[in-house]
C-alpha cells in the first residue's frame, strides 16, 4: 500500500473530536509513510488531514474540479490535479490511491464512499474500503446496513467489504491486511 484516498467531510463538524480524528487519520497516514489522495480542499475535515500529512512530510495528491478548484484548493499541496467535472475527480482519486477511507462527513463523503464499496461488490477492483467511525458518527448508517441486508437489498457478504475502525492506525494496518490476504489469493 503506498497512497490512500481519504474521503470527508468539507465542513469541520460541531464536535472538535472530527477534526482531532481528521488530523490522528493524516498523523498516521504519515507515520506509516504513505501518501494522501483527497479531494484538493482546505477547508473543514479535509483541509485538516492534508495538513497533517503534509506536517508529516509525506506526498498530498489533491484532485478538484474546475467549477469551485479557485474558491476552495489547498495551495500548500504535493500536486492539485484540475478537473473537468465531479465524475472526473472521482474517477480519479480512486485511480490513484491503493486503499479508500472515509471520515465523519455530509452527502460527499457517502456518495463516494459507497461508490468504491458498489465497484467492489461488482468485483471491478481489490481496493480496500475503511470507515474510521468516530464517536459512533456512523454506528446510524451501520445499524442501517444491517436493516438491508436483513431486508434482503445487501448480500452479507458484500457488508465484509467495509473495514470498520475507531482507531487510525489499527484501521490503516486492516487495510494493509486484507490488501496483503487479496493479493494472496490472486
Ligand atoms: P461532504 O461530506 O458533503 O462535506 O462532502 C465532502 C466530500 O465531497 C469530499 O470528500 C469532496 O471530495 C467532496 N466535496 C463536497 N463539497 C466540497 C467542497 N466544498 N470542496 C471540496 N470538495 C467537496
Amino acid at each position: 500500500m503506498q497512497d490512500v484516498c481519504v474521503f470527508c467531510g468539507s465542513s469541520a463538524g460541531k464536535d472538535p473530536v472530527f477534526m482531532q480524528a481528521a488530523k490522528a487519520l493524516g498523523d498516521a497516514i504519515s507515520s506509516a509513510s504513505l501518501g494522501l489522495v483527497y479531494g484538493g480542499a482546505h477547508v473543514g475535515l479535509m483541509g485538516q488531514v492534508a495538513d497533517a500529512v503534509l506536517e508529516g512530510w509525506q506526498k498530498v495528491v489533491g484532485v478538484i474540479p474546475q467549477s469551485f478548484a479557485s474558491k476552495v484548493s489547498h495551495e500548500g499541496l504535493t500536486q492539485l490535479h484540475v478537473v473537468d467535472s465531479m465524475h472526473a475527480r472521482k474517477a480519479m482519486m480512486f485511480e490513484l490511491a491503493d486503499a479508500c477511507i472515509a471520515l465523519p462527513g455530509g452527502f460527499g463523503t457517502l456518495e463516494e464512499l459507497t461508490e468504491v464499496v458498489t465497484w467492489a461488490q461488482l468485483e471491478l477492483h481489490q481496493k480496500p474500503t475503511g470507515l474510521l467511525n468516530i464517536n459512533g458518527y456512523y454506528n446510524a448508517l451501520l445499524v442501517f446496513f444491517d436493516h438491508a441486508v436483513e431486508a434482503g437489498f445487501i448480500k452479507p457478504q458484500h457488508l465484509e467489504l467495509l473495514i470498520v475502525h475507531h482507531d487510525p492506525t489499527q484501521l490503516l494496518q486492516l487495510l494493509e491486511d486484507y490488501k496483503l490476504q487479496a493479493a494472496s489469493h490472486n
